[in-house]
């Protein structure tokens, strides 16, 4: 088998667990598979390097910012690939440029262009153990980028496809999927299966298990991704493109506390207003979620949308800019909201699922500000304070809480 095994920052935190690490690798590489490894930096060291960059200027140069971040999984390949040849294996650490991975130029959030498979091919026809720096990659012009935080699953997963792996495992400090993030709701099922679009609906409205991109790379190539635990063995959990032909089910909830409602209030209600806040918005690719418009008698509309926190202050800026063409009375702004979010596939074709929710979060008195859907997802803003007894109360209404037994 071709496997890419891919661990992130805290499976590799100190000499010792890469040591763990490289013995596990080893051991896979002599079942007689053909071993691709893709590393995190060590624990913290990416926030640590951040930190180190802002100490020094707080609005660095983009180049700048991917020149020091991108150092972190440097150091991660150089020692995993020299615990492994302690191991007597031959491994061989690789940057994202000379692993071959190709990205346009947008430093700080690079997208991939190309994966070439080549040199890694080379690697293992000649029995080595490629260790590929996570993350990053090299823009048309020479430069080193990185593809966002979190961003080494999206290189593992473009990895498994240019060379045709049997499958993608990411290893983390848990071992798989579960149906809640324990932090809200206590003892929540485990997931053994869950489909890529499920996968993706929950890394995009809460769950920080997987990068969005990786799932969303993997489901267009049908990568076989399986998420477990690095140095546990155990449960795991598979996704893939499962195709379920059985009733609307709600398999998971997640939650989203990092983000902020954003209300341009009393525009007029006429043709091109919307286009016009959004216009902006989508020029300074701000991820809006949650877009909704109010009416009011008077030839008024209010346009109501969330964003992520880290987005928000730049939002306002393009709103402060834009308020007076628009002719909006006011922007206003929530911080204290979350997002509750259900997810299983057609769920949306379900009235009783819908009430449900609705009926869950009534029952502990928790308001329902504002409403998303897609055909697997429901999601409600409710109250910050209010968010972890909307979430048992959610759980438990769908059953996603292990039942003591
Ligand atoms: N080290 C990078 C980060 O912390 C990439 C990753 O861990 O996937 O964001
Ligand atoms: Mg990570």
């Amino acid at each position: 088998m071709i496997i890419v095994k891919k661990y992130g920052g805290t499976s590799v935190e100190t000499p010792e667990k890469i040591l763990k690490i490289a013995e596990k690798i080893s051991s896979s590489k002599d079942e007689g598979n053909e071993v691709v490894v893709v590393v995190s930096a060590m624990g913290k060291t990416t926030n640590y390097l951040i930190d180190l960059l802002h100490k020094v200027n707080p609005y660095p140069n983009p180049r700048e910012y991917d020149m020091i971040v991108s150092t972190g999984e440097q150091i991660s390949i150089a020692l995993l690939a020299s615990a492994l040849s302690k191991l007597g294996k031959r491994a061989i650490s690789l940057t994202g440029f000379q692993a071959g991975i190709d990205t346009d130029s947008t430093h700080a959030r690079a997208k991939l262009k190309r994966v070439y498979r080549g040199k890694i091919r080379t690697l293992l026809d000649e029995g080595k153990i490629p260790v590929v720096a996570g993350f990053q990659g090299m823009s048309p012009s020479g430069e080193i980028t990185t593809l966002g935080r979190g961003g080494s699953d999206t290189t593992a997963v473009a990895l498994a496809y240019a060379l045709d792996a049997d499958v993608c495992e990411i290893y983390t400090d848990v071992d798989g999927v579960y149906a809640a993030d324990p932090r809200y709701v206590e003892n929540p099922k485990h997931i053994d299966k869950i489909s890529y679009d499920e996968m993706i609906e929950m890394a995009a409205h809460g769950a920080k298990v997987l990068h969005l991109r990786s799932v969303e790379l993997a489901r267009r190539y049908k990568v076989p991704l399986v998420v477990k635990h690095a140095h546990r063995d155990g449960k795991e959990t598979r996704i893939e493109g499962i195709n379920s032909m059985e009733e609307p089910l709600v398999r998971a909830l997640s939650i989203d506390e990092n983000i902020v409602k954003v209300v341009v209030e009393r525009v007029p209600d006429k043709p091109g207003i919307a286009a016009k806040i959004f216009e902006k918005m989508a020029s300074n690719q701000l991820a809006l979620d949650m877009i909704v418009q109010s009416m009011h008698k008077d030839g008024k509309n209010d346009v109501a949308f969330t964003v992520p926190s880290q987005d928000f202050q730049e939002t306002m800026n393009v709103l402060d800019k834009i308020k007076a063409e628009v002719e909006a009375q006011n922007i206003h702004f929530d911080e204290n909201i979350a997002k509750i979010s259900i997810i299983g596939v057609n769920i949306l074709g379900s009235s009783e699922i819908i009430y449900e929710m609705f009926s869950a979060i009534a029952s502990v008195g928790a308001n329902i500000d504002m409403i998303s859907s897609s055909n697997s997802r429901i999601s409600c803003l409710v109250p910050k304070n209010k968010i972890k007894e909307v979430a048992q109360a959610v759980a438990k209404k769908f059953d996603l809480v292990e039942n003591a037994s």
